[in-house]
This record gives C-alpha cells, structure tokens and sequence, in this order.
C-alpha cells in the first residue's frame, strides 16, 4: 500500500492504493472549518465523516490535520504502508525527481522555506508528523517543481546580474505533478507527442505551462508561485516597482506585503466578494463579474504569450477545480481566444462537461482533463523503489 499526503495550509488530502496496479481505495481531505477539524473521506467505497477540535495555535493546524488523517488510515486499513508520498511545493535546483526524505534532505528542504514561505513550511510539517507516526516507513517528497527542470536558459532566467541566478534567482515553475499527471493521460486521449500544447490548471492557484514533445517548455509562474496569472487570494503578475512603492513611499513592512500579495489579492481582491469562483459567478455585484472578465482577459493574453514561445499551438487542455467545472470561464476564455486563434468552444459540449470540449469545425483541440496529482505521485514513488 502506498499513502499519498498533499498538505496545504488549511486542508489535507489524502489518498492510499493499493500496488500492481495502482487503485484507489481511499481518498479523503482533513479541512480547518472555524473551531472544527472536519474529516471527510471515502474508505473502501464507504463514506466516512467525522470532527476533532480544532487546535488553538495555526502553527499545529497541520500537524493536527495530518493527525486526523492518519488516525482513520491507522483505524481503517488493515495493512500498514510501504511508502508515504508527500507534495513538496519547491525542490529548487537540486530536486529533479522523488526522494526519499533522509535527516540531510530535510535539512536541505528547509533551505528551501524562503522561496515558498507559505507552502513548504506545511509540506515539511506533514513529512515530520508522519515520520513519527511511522518511524520506520519511508517518507518519499516528490516536487512541483521538477517538471520544469529542463526549461531552457532563456525561459528560466530574469534579466538580472548572472550572481543572482547563481544563487537560485530564477524562475521555476509550479503545479508540476498537475501538469506531468496530464501529459501522462496524452496517449488516451490520441494527443502525438509532437502536438504544441498548452495545459490551463486553474484552481485557488493558477498557471499555465507550455508542453512539447511532452516536456515542460515554459510556464507562468516563476521564482515563486506568485507569479503569471491572478489567483484566487495571489496578485500574480505585478511590477516589481509596486512592491518598492509600498515599501519605501507608504511604510509598508515586509509582511503586510507579502499578506496583500498571497492572501488579499486576485479574484478576492478585484471583487471584494470572494475568492472562490462558484460564489462570483453567481454574484451580482458588478465587481465580481469583473474579476472573472479580468480572469479570462489574462489568461488569454499569458496564452499568447506560450503560443508565442511554442511557435503555434494544436490543444488546449481545461484542468484543476476552475478549469475541470466552470462552465462560464472556460466559455469567455474561448471566446478570447477565438478572436485570434482558429479555435471554437461547442457551447453544448462544454456545458455537458465533456472531455472534448471543441467544435467539430475547430483546427484546435479543447479538452477538459481531471488531474489526479495523488496518483501521479504513487506512481513517481511506485517507479523510484
Ligand atoms: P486548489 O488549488 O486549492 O487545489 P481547486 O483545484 O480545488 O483548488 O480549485 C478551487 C476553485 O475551483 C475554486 O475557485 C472553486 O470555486 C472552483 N470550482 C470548484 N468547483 C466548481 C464548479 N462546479 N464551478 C465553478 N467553479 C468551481
């Protein structure tokens, strides 16, 4: 059996399959609601649900989380893990592929904190409540990153001092075990390898990555996972000068920015109504629609720019909780797109969901494809032992 953990700030997904082949028999998130840990999970087919306090301290929520977790994995599956695979958001330069997290890879992980102050403090907090909840199981981290390792010099730099990319000034890339789940899915739906594609994963975070020859050609998040489009709480693209400005004109400190910029910004910004964008799209604030119009008008324009990198482009693949669902994002991004791309959305197809989304008349492919990281990373951990 193989444990897959995916912690985030305020949830935990968790998955276990069983070997040869790789199946699902559980799957399930422990999320922070108010004054309540609430676990929910589907446990050989059986739901299951329960509530534990919630800890007082946010330092704890996630050991708690992954706590919660592993009390129903102890108490549910008979057999005890051979593995536990963790998502580590920043594997920087030096983590390419799976590892097994060693004293010495922690250490090494750590180092990585500043370049994804939010995300990897909880990765690493995951990795050490269930190293001393299984003490002899291995600990596996595979990484967002590592996708994106064998972008080209020219994607990969900013036009800095050549020191600072020495030192890791440079971009990397995220959503990468998102991204590598849906090339592997390629040859189902008869997409060549030669194909120029371009893969939409839009869900609280959101980028797009440029793929040829199934690799990680560029993407649009950078050095941190800040960068490209406007997410849910995230700025996404912003001149550096902002950032001065508030800083050494209106007194800002370091953390009130780095609050506006993760938390209080994007769709949750722009529409000073939510950052989720089932609520907007039924708002009626004025506001909200705007933020879903700003939203389809970037992601049209980052669009441009990867067409632009590939050289062309032949599918457009929908992915994540805002690409995989709403209907209305994937429709105004089309509509973009078909004004300077022989490209046409069936407005049918796309509100029955379906895999293919294209028109029969559209010289584009448009697909909405699921991604499932926890299974692509029981299978990078599966193929590393
Ligand atoms: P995360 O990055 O946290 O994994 P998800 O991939 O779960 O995020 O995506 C969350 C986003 O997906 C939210 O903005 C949510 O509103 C959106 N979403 C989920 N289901 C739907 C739906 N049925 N229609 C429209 N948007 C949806």
């Amino acid at each position: 059996m193989i444990y897959v953990i995916n912690a985030g700030s305020s949830s935990v997904k968790f998955s276990v399959f069983t070997e040869s082949p790789l199946t699902e028999v559980v799957s399930g998130q422990a999320a922070l609601r108010d004054t309540e840990i609430v676990l929910q999970a589907q446990v050989f087919g059986t739901p299951y649900e329960s509530t534990y306090p919630a800890p007082e301290t946010e330092q704890t929520a996630v050991m708690s989380l992954v706590h919660a977790a592993t009390v129903l994995l102890t108490e549910q599956v008979d057999e005890s893990p051979r593995m536990i695979v963790h998502r580590v958001v920043h594997g920087g330069t030096g983590f390419v592929k799976p590892i097994i997290v060693s004293p010495e890879i922690r250490e090494a992980l750590e180092h990585l904190v500043d370049l994804a102050p939010l995300h990897q403090p909880v990765n690493l907090a995951a990795i050490d409540a269930c190293a001393g909840l299984f003490p002899d199981i291995p600990q596996i981290a595979c990484f967002d990153t590592a996708f994106h390792a064998d972008q080209s010099d020219l994607e990969t730099h900013f036009a800095l001092p050549a020191e600072l990319f020495a030192r890791g000034i440079r971009k990397y890339g995220f959503h990468g075990l998102s991204y590598s789940y849906i090339v592997s899915q390629f040859p189902r739906f008869a997409i060549p390898n030669s194909a120029r594609v371009i893969i939409c994963h839009l869900g609280n975070g959101a980028s797009l990555c440029a793929v040829h020859e199934g690799r990680s050609v560029a993407s649009t998040m950078g050095f941190t996972a800040l960068e490209g489009l406007p997410m849910g709480t995230r700025s996404g693209r912003l001149d550096p000068g902002v950032v001065l400005h508030l800083i050494t004109q209106d007194g800002w400190s370091a953390d009130e920015v780095e609050h506006l910029l993760y938390r209080e910004s994007g769709l949750k910004g722009l529409s000073g109504v939510s950052a989720d964008v089932r609520t907007l799209e039924q708002s009626e604030s004025a506001a909200a629609q705007f933020a879903l119009d700003y939203f389809a008008y970037r992601i049209n324009a980052e669009m441009g720019s990867l067409t632009a990198i590939l050289g062309g482009i032949d599918v457009v693949i929908f992915t994540a909780g805002i690409g995989e669902h709403s209907v209305s994002v994937r429709k105004a991004v089309g509509q973009r797109l078909s004004q300077w791309l022989p490209i046409a959305i069936d407005d049918q197809k796309n509100v029955a969901q379906r895999d293919e989304i294209s028109a029969d008349t559209s010289q584009i492919r448009v697909l909405r494809i699921p991604t499932d990281e926890n299974l692509n990373m029981a299978q990078l951990a599966e193929h590393m032992i």
